[in-house]
């Protein structure tokens, strides 16, 4: 176990910039900082500290980098890809002190928050004020708002209103050496030099620490349509989704897709809470959401919408949900994995992405490879399919996670052959290290290594993560 005395002088100089209770040594701190979410990893850190404010984050960054200690920042925990995990003898930062919502403008339609608040009680926060932040995940209960930035967080709405980074108009950092850099504005439109902001949405803690930001708000829907559609192909599938962009006037919100087998072991599993909300046996599974706000005619329209697609061909079976309980039993069936998942145990999740049209020639081709590699595999397709980003749980067997990396390969070398991304949402954190070049080229990862080396020289900044 990583220990520092005491009397160190890296301990007496932290307790000193953000007070002694908030220096906790590694092995008495809370389980998070010690084991990421899938348990794949751990971590050993020398201290978890917990600053209160910028200033007291950039101190600590500053002493760390004085005593050659690493400073990874630990968030929600939530990702799954080992990103939050101290390196050796490193710190692990917390931000749970910095947990709050400073200021709402529903004039300019953005809210400046500190990067510890958890996003529901960001999203909370605004729909009280009657505006609506669209960033939504699964794990919205736990994740922070400092995560969801670095991890370019992206969720259910991606097809209507874009990732965390379309929802950043300002930001406050504090650097490798300490430097706090800060712009904190609600302006959309800004063009004045280099788009620094940018580079530090998706940079998992490798270039800076993010501590406050300013996220844009959009009026809140009204109303909110949800129904669940049984289709036979993916042509089907493709047609629906065009089909109901057009129709429902750029309203749809969700296009989440599960294939057949999916659709049947989740909700097997789920069976003691609530039933089945149609047969399974279908190809296809989509759960779609309009959300509006002319509470006389977004129902109309809606029906109006799935009608057509029904009478297209598009749909063989459709459950249109007609109250709130309804329309959280549709999004129970792809939000509550965690029965459905226990049999599937011990599993391998992946997030990718690509064109919509490579997705089921990728899925046929990922089938046939693990089936050949390893005979009895169980597989579960579902994912984000609006924005062609497609999650994959993969089972070889009771010693499978021996096989982890030869897993990992055939799925994102086929990634890579499609033209797609290993990492559509989590990033690459600790896990996906060493394939990045399956789907960047030589030159954009001689890029990244310039830009980390520029802003990060000593590899202070959560070191082990996206670059070998
Ligand atoms: C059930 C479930 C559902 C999920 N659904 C989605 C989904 O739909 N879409 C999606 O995109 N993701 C999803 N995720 C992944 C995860 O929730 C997101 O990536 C989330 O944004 C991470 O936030 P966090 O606070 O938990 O960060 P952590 O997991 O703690 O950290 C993630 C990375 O960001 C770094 N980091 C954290 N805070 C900061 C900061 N303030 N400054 C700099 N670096 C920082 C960490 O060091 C680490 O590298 C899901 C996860 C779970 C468990």
């Amino acid at each position: 176990m990583a220990t520092a005395p005491a009397g160190s002088p890296i301990r007496r100089a932290l307790a000193e910039a953000i007070g002694v209770r908030h220096v906790i040594p590694g092995g008495e701190a809370d389980p998070k900082f010690r084991a990421d979410v899938l348990g794949k990893y751990v971590a050993d850190p020398l201290f978890v500290v917990r600053p209160g404010d910028t200033a007291e984050v950039a101190a600590c960054v500053r002493i760390a980098a004085e005593h050659g200690a690493s400073v990874t920042v630990v968030g929600g925990q939530t990702g799954t890809v080992g990103g939050a995990i101290a390196a050796p003898g490193g710190i692990a930062l917390s931000l749970d002190r910095m947990n709050r919502v400073i200021a709402m403008d529903t004039v300019s339609m953005a809210m400046t928050v500190e990067a510890g608040c958890i996003l529901q009680t960001a999203q909370e926060a605004a729909e009280a004020e009657g505006a609506f932040l669209p960033l939504d995940l699964g794990s919205r209960g736990s994740a922070t708002v400092g995560g969801a930035i670095a991890a370019n967080a992206g969720g259910n709405r991606v097809l209507r209103w874009g990732m965390m980074r379309d929802m950043v108009t300002g930001l406050e950092v504090v650097l490798a050496d300490g430097t706090i850099v800060s712009s904190l504005t609600p302006m959309i439109k800004d063009n004045a030099g280099y788009a620094w902001k940018q580079l530090m949405l998706g940079s998992e803690g490798t270039l800076g620490i993010i501590t406050r930001a300013v996220l844009r708000l959009r009026p809140k829907p009204t109303t909110d349509q949800t129904a669940l559609l049984a289709l036979a192909d993916f042509a089907s599938v493709t047609a629906l989704l065009r089909s109901l962009e057009v129709r429902l006037g750029g309203r749809l919100s969700s296009f989440e897709l599960m294939w057949g087998d999916f659709y049947a072991a989740m909700t097997a599993a789920q069976l003691a809470a609530r039933p089945r909300p149609m047969a399974e046996g279908h190809a296809f599974y989509a759960l779609v959401e309009m959300l509006g706000g002319d509470p006389d005619h977004d129902a109309g329209q809606f029906e109006a919408a799935l009608g057509a697609a029904i009478e297209d061909g598009l749909v063989a079976d459709a459950v249109i949900a007609s109250s709130g309980r309804e329309r959280d039993a549709l999004w129970a069936v792809r939000e509550d994995m965690v029965p459905g998942l226990a049999a599937y145990k011990p599993f391998m999740v992946y997030d990718v992405s690509m064109a919509l049209s490579a997705m089921p020639g990728f899925v046929e081709q990922v089938r046939i490879r693990l089936e050949a590699a390893f005979p009895g595999v169980r597989m579960l397709f579902y994912g984000h399919a609006g924005d062609g980003n497609l999650h994959i749980i993969v089972n070889v067997g009771d010693k499978g996670m021996a096989h982890e990396r030869e897993v990992d390969r055939i799925v994102y070398e086929m990634t890579g052959e499609v033209g797609g991304s290993i990492a559509a949402e989590h990033g690459i954190g600790r896990s996906r290290i060493g394939f990045l070049g399956l789907t960047r080229s030589p030159a954009e990862i001689d890029l990244m290594r310039r830009i980390k080396r520029a802003l990060d020289p000593e590899g202070i900044l959560n070191p082990g993560k996206i670059l070998e």
